[in-house]
């Protein structure tokens, strides 16, 4: 049975591994050029994740390559004095299993636990495709595949495809995050920096073993910006308008906006769809379910969203009309919990008056100041969902659930 999966970042590579070991064939088709090298931006991977890399070997490369950013120095808008918090205590109590790692190494992690068994096509996107499975590609020949699945992100193609236009299923909650590479000048070793205001919050990170560095900022507006996704030239200046004079450290970094050779911007948005499956198309990861750039947990819900797929295709024996509910109705509770962590990771992270500000900062301070039990039951009483990403379940799909019979199997 031949499966085309769009997108070889963290869901696509994945969802390629288990659908090889269960004995279907697959091919990846990526829309950038190469495997993406320049390090992307910190994700996290929270217990279930790591369960499930662990189960694909390649948990010590993760660790490995850790950013380990343990400490954070926070500074309040107007203080002259940053609050030093423990990061690990803080990522502890929201999960007794974690790693932050660069996007990147990640999906390179991932893309070489399988390479060898899957066919990848860079440097092409699928242009249509048929309710019988016939997909065309910008560049390479028509061909056949029983099943796609779309794991080509937040703005994916697929869902477009077979859906429609991303308005029909995004919600704007309020926020926008901008992020740029930069030049490590203050010598960032496993820390972050960060400046909280009221509606905006900005941080700086490097990761241990790149050069570079990346400063976030994240902000609120009540009304969607009017700006075009391609001009970047607006959107620098968006960010510059909405963080001036918040901290000589964050204009530094504002300053970096006309050299950064990697920049990105975008509205924090929700997908919010009832299914994500039509006929022989599916949605995996971010292109199904986003909750919210960096503010949801999604890259842990895209790891468990493509294993949970391959698993439930292998348990239907490659039957679709039963694998793709089953695949919906696992999902369907760890999709809502992240709606919800992501609505209030937003509302702590960028605060909405003095108050918040003031919470964020004592709050942090507080937990990374108590031993583990405590800080652990704190942020469970103030943060809705905190340990959603801990208690996830996910079936523990054998290894020798390999598809046979059914239709079209392998
Ligand atoms: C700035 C930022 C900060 C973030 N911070 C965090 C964080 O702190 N913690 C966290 O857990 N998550 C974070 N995330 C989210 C995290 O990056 C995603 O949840 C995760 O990468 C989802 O993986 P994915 O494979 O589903 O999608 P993506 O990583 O978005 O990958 C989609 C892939 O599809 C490819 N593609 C796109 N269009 C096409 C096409 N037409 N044809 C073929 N291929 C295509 C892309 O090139 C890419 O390789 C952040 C995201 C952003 C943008």
């Amino acid at each position: 049975m031949r499966i085309l999966i769009s997108g070889a970042s963290v869901s696509g590579p994945v969802l390629a591994y288990w659908l090889t070991r269960r004995g279907f064939s697959v091919t990846v088709v990526e829309r950038a050029p190469t495997l993406r090298k320049t390090g992307g931006h910190a994700v996290d991977l929270f217990r279930p994740a790591m369960n499930i890399s662990e189960k694909m070997g390649v948990l010590p490369r993760v660790e490995e390559r850790a950013t380990d950013a343990n400490r954070m120095n926070i500074y309040r808008e107007g203080a002259r004095r940053p609050v030093r918090v423990d990061l690990s205590k803080i990522y502890g109590a929201a999960s007794d299993r974690h790693v932050e790692i660069m996007r990147d190494d990640l999906s390179e992690i991932y893309y070489d636990a399988a390479r060898d068994d899957v066919e990848y096509i860079f440097g092409d996107s699928i242009t249509a495709i048929s309710p019988d499975g016939e997909v065309r590609f910008e560049n390479a020949a028509p061909r056949r595949f029983d099943l796609v699945v779309g794991a080509d992100g937040l703005h994916s193609n697929v869902r477009r495809l077979i859906f429609g236009e991303e308005s029909r299923f995004s919600a704007f909650i309020g926020a926008y995050l901008g992020v740029l590479t930069l030049p490590n000048a203050s010598g960032l070793d496993g820390e972050l920096l960060m400046h909280v205001g009221v509606g905006r919050t900005a941080g700086m990170y490097a990761a241990r073993h790149l050069g570079e560095a990346r400063a976030i900022f994240l902000f609120r507006s009540e009304r969607e910006l009017d700006y075009h996704h391609r001009d970047v030239p607006r959107q620098k200046e968006l960010l510059r308008g909405a963080f001036g004079g918040l901290h000589a450290d964050v204009d530094c970094w504002l300053d970096e906006l006309d050299r950064t050779p990697a920049f990105y911007f975008d509205s924090i948005t929700q997908l919010r769809m009832d299914t994500w499956s039509r006929g022989r198309v599916t949605l995996v990861g971010d292109a199904g379910y986003c909750p919210g750039p960096a503010v949801g947990g999604s890259t842990s819900l895209a790891v468990v969203g493509a294993y949970v797929l391959a698993g439930e295709l292998a348990r239907a024996g490659g039957d679709h009309e039963r694998a793709f509910p089953a695949y919906e109705r696992a999902m369907a509770e760890h999709v809502r919990g992240s709606r919800a962590v992501a609505l209030s990771a937003a509302k702590t992270l960028i605060p909405t008056s003095r108050l918040g500000v003031r919470g964020l900062v004592q709050g942090a301070r507080l937990i990374s100041a108590l031993p583990a039990g405590p800080s652990r039951a704190l942020l469970h009483l103030t943060t809705k969902s905190a340990r959603l990403f801990n208690s996830m379940t996910v079936d523990d799909y054998p290894a020798s659930l390999v598809a046979s019979g059914g239709r079209g199997a392998a």
